[in-house]
């Protein structure tokens, strides 16, 4: 058995998004933009759900965090401090006839996925993320690996994954400065202001989301590695002499699975967690781990969470010349803190959303989006049961209006009740209420489930109530 049978092809899911107006690509009335997508009407709303529940989760709902939105072009200083002017490098190849480029290590990756499947008891313990550059250019010219066109490769060199821009009005003034490629970085050197204009106290987190650049080569993997897309990152900072890291570190873990799959709803089965080997933790973090997701093309990582020690604030401490230390209100003791960072991307997070939920109903020939109610665009869609009785539609446009004060739903006159119940399913609205006689004769509607299709009758002024229930 495949061990990504059980998930949909990617392919449907890129269908369905692109049907029903969750993600175009990016300037397609130009034939698109390598590695670049933009959200329609359904994928903003699910966007801003996913977005907005991990604000809710991990900064508003906690005692021990604040937020923070630091700006995509900062001091160009920051990025020589933090590592990745010098070594925020992927290992790039060529290849020689099409003049394509591929990430080796993604080259290899595929080499090897397809060697075991002809042979399941080769590279049993082979990981590509424990190869330096040397050791990728060995493997592939010892294996002849070549490019998915069939074509010599040349050997892997490294790339700056920073993307670069100038400023300055005068030309020949202008100045090299970075689109940010994380946003922690904007967590650190905002660290000092933090400290001196909050209430905070150790152990405490700074949280942030916002749009984060890579020069990223990689093609075909839909909205899951692209150039511009949106992190959502965690400094949580400690007093190493004080707090147990593993501990605290196991706590994030668990907050991380909770969110996954409590507050979004994802099966437990499509999830798992990899630690890093020595080998391929950067040399600062003392562990890292993956919270890997089973996507349509393989277990990759969906979140990351490291202890970084205290390398970030101590490199922009050095850099900027500026105190960075946190002075302890109890004991006077000032020292550089210690972080944990779970950081995860807002978009791998939607695009695990849509892949857990596609569901292919075979019984009612239907495709279905069963999405958690607290991340469906929409939580319910009302229709009036036909568009020419006035007096049917007057009374669904009162329940409409009185609905979308309080949460997003979505008005339907089109086609007959079966396609709209059928556009509602594909687009993961949980319930459709249905004004039609009844209503008129005693305040009753239908509401009919996704899941199930199963309709019962409800007075029209409990549904708000009701649905409300299932959003807590
Ligand atoms: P990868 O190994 O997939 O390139 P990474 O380890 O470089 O990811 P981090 O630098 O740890 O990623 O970034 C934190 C999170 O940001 C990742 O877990 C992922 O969810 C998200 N992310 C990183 N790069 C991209 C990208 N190019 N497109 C979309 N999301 C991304």
């Amino acid at each position: 058995m495949s061990e990504n049978q059980a998930q949909p092809p990617l392919e449907d899911i890129v269908s369905l998004c692109k049907r029903r107006g969750f993600v175009f690509r990016t300037s397609e009335i130009y034939g698109g933009f390598a590695n670049s997508y933009d959200y329609g009407p359904l994928g903003a709303e699910l966007l801003h759900n996913i977005r907005n529940l991990w604000w809710q989760e991990f900064v508003t709902l906690r005692p021990d965090m604040v937020g923070i939105d630091s700006q995509i072009l900062q001091h160009p200083e920051t990025w020589v401090a933090s590592g990745h002017v010098g070594s925020f490098h992927d290992p790039l190849v060529e290849d020689t006839v099409t003049h394509k480029r591929y990430r080796a290590d993604h080259v290899i990756e595929a080499w090897v996925q397809k060697a075991k499947e002809e042979n399941p008891a080769s590279f049993q313990d082979f990981s590509v993320e424990d190869l330096s550059i040397e050791e990728m250019e060995a493997f592939l010219s010892e294996n002849q690996v070549t490019s998915p066109d069939g074509n010599p490769l040349t050997a892997p060199k490294t790339f700056n994954l920073l993307m670069e821009t100038e400023l300055g009005v005068i030309s020949g003034e202008k100045y090299k400065v970075y689109l940010r490629g994380e946003t922690a970085q904007g967590i650190f050197t905002n660290f000092r202001q933090i400290l001196d204009t909050t209430r905070v106290t150790l152990p405490f987190g700074i949280g942030q989301i916002g749009k984060s650049f890579r020069n990223e080569i990689t093609t075909g993997q839909f909205v899951f590695r692209t150039i511009e897309f949106e992190q959502a990152e965690i400094e949580y900072f400690f007093n190493p002499e004080t707090t147990h890291w593993q501990e605290l570190f196991q706590s994030w873990q668990e907050s991380m699975w909770n969110f996954v799959t409590k507050t979004l709803g994802v099966r437990e089965e499509n999830l798992q967690w990899r630690q890093h080997s020595d080998k391929e933790r950067s040399f600062y973090s003392k562990d890292t781990w993956d919270l890997d997701y089973r996507f349509p093309f393989g277990w990759k990582e969906l979140w990351g969470i490291a202890y970084r020690t205290d390398y970030d604030l101590k490199a922009q401490q050095t850099h900027s010349g500026q105190n960075l230390e946190y002075r302890d209100p109890h004991t006077g003791e000032t020292f550089l803190p210690h972080v944990i960072e779970p950081a995860v991307g807002i978009n791998r997070l939607l695009l695990m959303v849509l892949t857990d939920a596609y569901w292919v109903d075979q019984e009612n020939n239907r495709t279905v989006l069963r999405l958690s109610p607290r991340a469906a665009p929409y939580k319910a869609a009302v229709f009036p049961l036909l568009k020419n009785k006035p007096e049917l539609v007057s009374k669904a446009q009162e329940i409409f209006a009185g609905l979308s004060r309080q949460f997003p739903v979505v008005w339907d006159d089109r086609g007959n009740i079966g396609k709209r119940y059928l556009y509602q399913d594909e687009i993961g609205t949980p319930f459709c209420i249905t004004v039609d006689f009844e209503t008129l004769e005693n305040g009753t509607v239908t509401l009919r489930h996704r899941d199930t299709t199963e309709q019962e009758r409800l007075h029209a002024d409990e549904v708000a109530d009701w649905i409300k229930s299932l959003l807590q």
